[in-house]
């Protein structure tokens, strides 16, 4: 009943030192839900109101401080602004942090394509690097969590890159339920989704092979949903990353005209994963952080796992497809 499996991330420090970081994915006794136990508290900053904290991301700092990756040949690897590192709190057996921009705060207005185009690259390349070390299968994700109100620690734009042998709860559902529908339907889920929402009111538009609707279902706050066109992360061009990069900037465009500006977004990567799979991205707004921000993960998300939003997808694509070519 009580079951367990260890996944072990080896970490090595500027200074050579190596670490060995634990991490236990338990399953609910009942409900066979998974929790990761990072036996690794991330680094609090102790910040008076309104300081600027030390960051490890910018420039001068990034090269002493990030933690190396032996998967990598330096243990860093760079693209353009965006950088590719160890997480010092992995979540699993690969766990990496990529910088997406040189400034430390840039505005919405300065994000380019560019950026998220080299740190998918980066993404990209360390995926072959742990396919040809490792033959196991992984999972393959990647995280954004956007301002300190989406559970962001530093402020420094950064994206996460993980590979686990054990799926995230939902992403299991996800690669189960695929397969089923496939079995069924004879095309993938993601595929049919768009088709069945092209002319519909939910479908916000499209970014260089990339489709954008809104979830029926939302998981949050102006949840969206991004499809590729080519199916993993392994087959997509410069143009298809530029084109989720595209898609990302206009949500945080989006967000800024409802004065929001905090979001969480995750990639699920197809590679590793049957014809049944299709690498697509998620985008959930969070509570805007300001001075006085309000967490929006109450009782009903962390205890009872049910999301509450306040807006009809249908209202929400309407806006941001007016939105979409003049915004
Ligand atoms: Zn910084």
């Amino acid at each position: 009943m009580f079951r367990k499996e260890v996944e072990e991330s080896m970490i090595l420090y500027p200074d050579g030192k190596m670490e060995k970081a634990r991490v236990e994915i338990r399953y609910d006794p009942l409900t066979l839900q998974t929790s990761r136990i990072v036996q690794k508290t991330p680094p609090f900053a102790e910040l008076e109101e309104g300081e600027d904290p030390f960051c490890p991301f910018c420039d001068g700092v990034i090269e002493k401080v990030a933690a190396r990756s032996p998967v990598l040949r330096d243990g860093i690897a760079w693209r353009g602004e965006a950088a590719i590192f160890s997480n010092i709190t992995p979540y699993s057996r690969y766990s990496f942090v990529v910088r997406l921009t040189r400034s430390h705060s840039p505005a919405v207005e300065d994000f380019r394509t560019s950026h998220f185009r080299d740190a998918l690259m980066l993404i990209k390349e360390t995926m072959s690097l742990i396919d040809c070390e490792d033959s196991h299968k992984y999972y393959h994700f990647a995280g954004i969590n956007y301002l300190k109100s989406a559970g962001g620690s530093v402020r420094h734009p950064h994206m996460q890159y993980i590979a686990s042998q054990i799926p995230t709860n939902y992403f299991l559902r996800l690669d189960e339920k695929a397969r089923e529908f496939y079995e069924k339907a004879g095309v993938d889920y993601w595929t049919w989704l768009v088709e069945a929402e092209k002319e519909g009111e939910r479908y916000v538009g499209e970014t260089n092979g990339v489709d954008w609707v809104a979830a029926f279902a939302p998981k949050g706050f102006y949840h969206l949903i991004g499809v590729c066109s080519e199916r993993t992360l392994a087959e997509m061009k410069k143009e298809s990353l530029e084109g989720i990069g595209q898609g990302i900037i206009r949500y945080m465009s989006f967000l800024k005209s409802k004065s929001m500006n905090a979001y969480n977004a995750s990639i699920f990567f197809a590679d590793g994963r049957g014809e049944h799979f299709r690498t697509h991205i998620h985008l959930v707004a969070r509570t805007p952080m300001s001075r006085f921000y309000w967490n929006d993960t109450f009782f009903m998300k962390i205890i009872h796992d049910e999301s509450i939003v306040y807006t009809l997808p249908e209202a929400f694509a309407a806006e941001f497809r007016g939105f979409w070519d003049g915004g």
